[in-house]
């Protein structure tokens, strides 16, 4: 099948007929053709949305609410269909895409439905001189959402839907590894009355039509969630042009344990802050540091749950562990088992590709755990990405405090321990955007999302992504 751009509510094939191949990494078979995207077509859905701009970003907030509402109750209708080409698209289980992926992205739609009529902009009087200033939020014009192969239509979603509720036109480019269920989006998204232009989704690789798109000189703010090199590659060319830029970049998060924890609950939560989404969230906790006193108690736990792990096919019920999204990304992840031998660490369970019977050439790894014996190596400092850990013990605060920031990312961070005082320490020194206590990936989408140094620049979520999706301005008034 082919999959096409939708520009100005319509899908179109691209101006090159340039295509590229869309694998199924449960099979590793080529399934369909995706369009790569080049500046005309770019410049087709700029004109698109800049004639969409002066009508939209006009229209009333309850109007935009609705639709935006409906988008997400479209969605939820749809939810098996566009759960299982989720879980086509990337690999992951069925399971997940219908739990966790989709309702989500309905709920994106439906959170800023509703905060767009609530946000509101400050009023300051100013005392002394008979004056009051005011500051308007208006829409910044024609915006790029880029987002990455992870959580495909979650986290494009995520972008889209603050940008639009705010008033802006869109520019959108999924991954082009996974560009099936934003795709299918277009389709709802005109059947929920979104006038045409407002939302242009545009399909292709990222140094085609990625760059295209922060090329452009009037796509004036970039949201952009995947890696940290391709962050700094999209600074670079739209710092000069002062685009807005908002960054979700990589993380390689520690899950701080200390003896006092729930042990149970921690225990489960582990599992699933390590593999979940075989691994493939920027959120895992992926650096595990356990104190000295339960360490030997928690290897041995640990490893017996992580082997109870099922990697099998996407659409079986009973899949814990799915394949990973590419052949690409399975043999980088692969070099690290590699890295693990020759750095002499120790592999506890896991470590090999899987063949899953009857899908020989999917993209399945076993989930790996490696006993690592210092932070200061190239698996506790790279992000690998994929479904592998590391642990190793601690004995101090201060030591697993310095461990876990010692990183360049700074995006998540996990503790178990039930120690008020301990837990304020950790929260005011921890180097992260987002830290959870004695829990993991609890979300309310209200909360600022985002991390500090290589993870990112600026916040997600709640008002902070409307703030960015709007120019504030100033108006000072003397009566
Ligand atoms: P990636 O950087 O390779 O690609 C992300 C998107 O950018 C894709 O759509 C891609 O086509 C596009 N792109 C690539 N090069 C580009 C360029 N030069 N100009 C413009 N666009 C370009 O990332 P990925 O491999 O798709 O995703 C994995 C990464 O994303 C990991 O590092 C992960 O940690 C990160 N991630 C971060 C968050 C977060 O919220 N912080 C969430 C999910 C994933």
């Amino acid at each position: 099948m082919k999959i096409q751009n939708y520009i100005n509510g319509t899908y179109q094939n691209p101006n090159s007929q340039d295509w590229l191949e869309n694998f199924n990494p449960a099979s590793g078979e080529v399934y369909g053709f995706i369009p790569n995207s080049n500046e005309v077509d770019v410049e087709h859905a700029f004109l698109a949305a800049k004639s969409a701009f002066p009508s939209w970003s006009q229209t009333s907030l309850e109007e935009r609410s609705r639709i935006l509402i409906n988008i997400s109750e479209l969605l939820e209708a749809h939810l098996e269909r566009f759960a299982e080409a989720e879980s086509i698209d990337n690999g992951k289980p069925l399971t997940v895409a219908k739990t966790i992926d989709i309702p989500r992205a309905a709920s994106n739609f439906r959170f800023f439905g509703h905060a767009i009529t609530q946000f509101a902009s400050e009023s300051h009087e100013t005392k002394g001189f008979s004056a009051i200033n005011y500051t308007l939020r208006q829409p910044i014009g024609v915006v790029g959402c880029i987002s990455p192969w992870n959580l495909p239509l979650y986290l494009f979603t995520w972008k889209i839907a603050p940008a639009i509720a705010a008033g802006n036109c869109v520019i959108a480019k999924p991954s082009e590894v996974t560009p099936m269920t934003a795709y299918m989006l277009g389709t709802l998204c005109t059947e929920a009355g979104l006038p045409p232009g407002v939302l242009n989704i545009i399909h292709g690789s990222g140094e085609k039509t990625g760059q295209a798109i922060v090329k452009h000189p009037n796509i004036k703010a970039i949201s952009f969630t995947g890696g940290t090199k391709t962050g700094a590659t999209i600074a670079k060319i739209a710092a000069p042009m002062f685009k807005k830029l908002s960054f979700e970049l990589g993380g390689k998060n520690p899950n701080i344990i200390f003896a006092d924890c729930d042990y149970d609950t921690m225990l489960e939560t582990t599992v699933k802050s390590s593999f979940s989404n075989q691994g493939q969230i920027c959120l895992c906790g992926s650096r595990i540091f356990v104190e000295q006193s339960i360490y030997t108690k928690f290897k041995s736990d640990f490893i017996q749950s992580v082997k109870q792990l099922k990697v099998g096919h996407p659409m079986e019920t009973d899949t814990d562990i799915g394949a990973l999204v590419s052949q690409t990304h399975l043999e980088k992840v692969l070099n690290y088992m590699s890295i693990a031998r020759s750095e002499g660490h120790n592999i506890l369970c896991g470590g090999h590709q899987v063949l899953v019977k009857n899908h020989e050439n999917g993209y399945y790894l076993e989930p790996t755990v490696i006993e690592v014996n210092t932070n200061n190596c190239q698996l506790n400092q790279e992000e690998i990405f994929g479904p592998v850990v590391t642990i190793m013990p601690f004995e101090t605060e201060e030591e697993v405090l310095n461990m876990a920031n010692a990183s360049n990312y700074g995006l998540s961070a996990t503790i178990w321990t039930n120690n008020l005082k301990r837990t304020m320490h950790f929260t005011e020194h921890l180097q992260a955007g987002i830290i959870w206590v004695n829990t993991w990936m609890l979300r309310d989408l209200r909360t600022p999302f985002g991390g500090t140094k290589s993870s990112g620049l600026g916040r997600e979520g709640g008002f902070e992504a409307l703030r960015f999706f709007t120019e504030p301005k100033n108006v000072c008034i003397k009566y």
